[in-house]
């Protein structure tokens, strides 16, 4: 059976990684991007956010949860099959709160995380300035909370962080291993489709110079999925949020190896002894999201600003640091319905869509693999 992939962000790699390890499928994937050239995937910080989500329960909680169990055996599976290093952080991540009231809540999620198979530690402000002196000064800027300094924190330390593109160049390679055929700068333009009683089928594939016989099609296009789904006459709008990022040299050592440090929706990323990641801004665009190129709002430099000033009221040592580089990239946000989609498109047999992660799409990219397998799976 002939599966076509249409994207290899870090979700169409997972995919493509996944499906290839399947005796009797044949995957091929296209990209328009080149194979150094990211999208949303280049632009991420790769914090694997799940056991320290606020969330309770519901279907994102769980994706989240048995998407970082996936990440577990995954990772050092992929650094044995490709001989590839893939950055990832195993010292968990440390979550600054600001008000008292707070910790109520953190105490309902800690009960309600252990009966999940997590553990979260509750630290006093003593604790933090003895584990981490260096953060017990730290403060919000957020309105409504501003100026108040931090009061404790939450660790979690089966949290992760990867590195998103050393991820996906590494299950690129696995899948390559594995007999995928995966082309770069090789976008899809069109299909072709067969007509039956109830719904159609894709026959397909449509490059601007070719045309492949596909039997399945998933399209994990990311922001491209919009137009894809439109020329399917069944659109899934996904809005563009803009990110941005700052690469950062402190003048003081870091510490190493660090647990990535979030406060007020702000991520502390530490890289090496020197060098961390701060992000990201979250920025809405205001206009018809099915007119995707339209929506690409320009990066507002203030709110660049005001990330940075978190970050440095988190940690006063930042004030000094040298900006080595910043960045910025569009999160695939499903509008009006909950991110990310993961289903069969509507009206067609044999199309699946796995898009629109989001903040979480590296987090998801595991579990959104296992889910399409599965329908597939049904569909055999
Ligand atoms: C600043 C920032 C920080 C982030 N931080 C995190 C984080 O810490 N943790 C986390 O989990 N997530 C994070 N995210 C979100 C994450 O980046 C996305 O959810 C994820 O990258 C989406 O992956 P994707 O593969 O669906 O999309 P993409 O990476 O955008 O890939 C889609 C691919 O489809 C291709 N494509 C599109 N149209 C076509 C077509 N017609 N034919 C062929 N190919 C096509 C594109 O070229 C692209 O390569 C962050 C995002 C940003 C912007």
């Amino acid at each position: 059976m002939r599966i076509g992939i249409i994207g290899c962000g870090v979700v169409g790699a997972a995919i493509a990684y996944r499906l290839s390890s399947i005796p009797g499928l044949e995957v091929l994937v296209y990209d328009s991007r080149s194979p150094q050239q990211f999208e949303a995937t280049g632009a991420a910080l790769g914090v694997l956010m799940a056991a320290i989500s606020g969330k309770l329960k519901g279907r994102h909680l769980k994706l989240r949860l048995e998407s970082l169990r996936l990440y577990e055996s995954l990772i050092p599976q992929l650094e044995q099959q490709t001989g590839l290093e893939i950055p990832y952080n195993r010292e968990g991540i440390l979550q600054l709160y600001f008000e008292v009231a707070e910790l109520k809540r953190f105490e309902t999620l800690q009960t309600v995380r252990q009966t999940q198979g997590f553990d979260l530690e509750l630290w006093s402000l003593e604790r933090l300035s003895q584990q981490f002196p260096e953060l017990a000064q730290g403060r919000s800027l957020v309105e409504g909370s501003e100026g108040k300094s931090v009061v404790g924190a939450v660790y979690s330390p089966q949290d992760r962080q990867v590195d998103p593109v050393a991820l996906t160049q590494g299950l690129v390679q696995g899948a390559l291993q594995q007999g995928a055929n995966i082309h770069f700068e090789t976008g899809i333009t069109g299909f072709r489709a067969q007509d039956f009683a109830e719904e159609q089928l894709l026959t397909h594939l449509q490059t601007v110079s070719t045309e492949v016989p596909v039997d399945w099609v998933v399209v994990s296009a990311g922001l491209g999925s919009t137009p894809l789904t439109q020329a399917l006459k069944q659109p899934i709008a996904i809005q563009p949020v803009l990110g941005q990022a700052i690469h950062l040299r402190s003048k003081v050592p870091l510490r190493s190896p660090c647990p990535v440090v979030n406060g007020c929706d702000v991520h502390l990323v530490p890289m090496n002894d020197h060098e961390l990641w701060v992000g990201a801004t979250v920025e809405f665009p205001e206009i018809d999201p099915l007119k995707i190129e339209q929506a690409r709002i320009t990066p507002s430099p203030q709110a660049l600003d005001l990330v940075l000033q978190q970050a440095i009221a988190l940690y006063p040592a930042l004030a000094d640091a040298e900006v080595l580089r910043t960045w910025q990239g569009f999160r695939p946000r499903p509008q009006e319905r909950a991110a990310p989609v993961i289903e069969r498109l509507p009206g067609y047999g044999n199309v699946l869509i796995a898009s629109g992660h989001y903040r979480n799409g590296v987090l998801l990219a595991p579990i959104t693999a296992e889910k399409i397998w599965s329908f597939l799976q049904a569909a055999l």
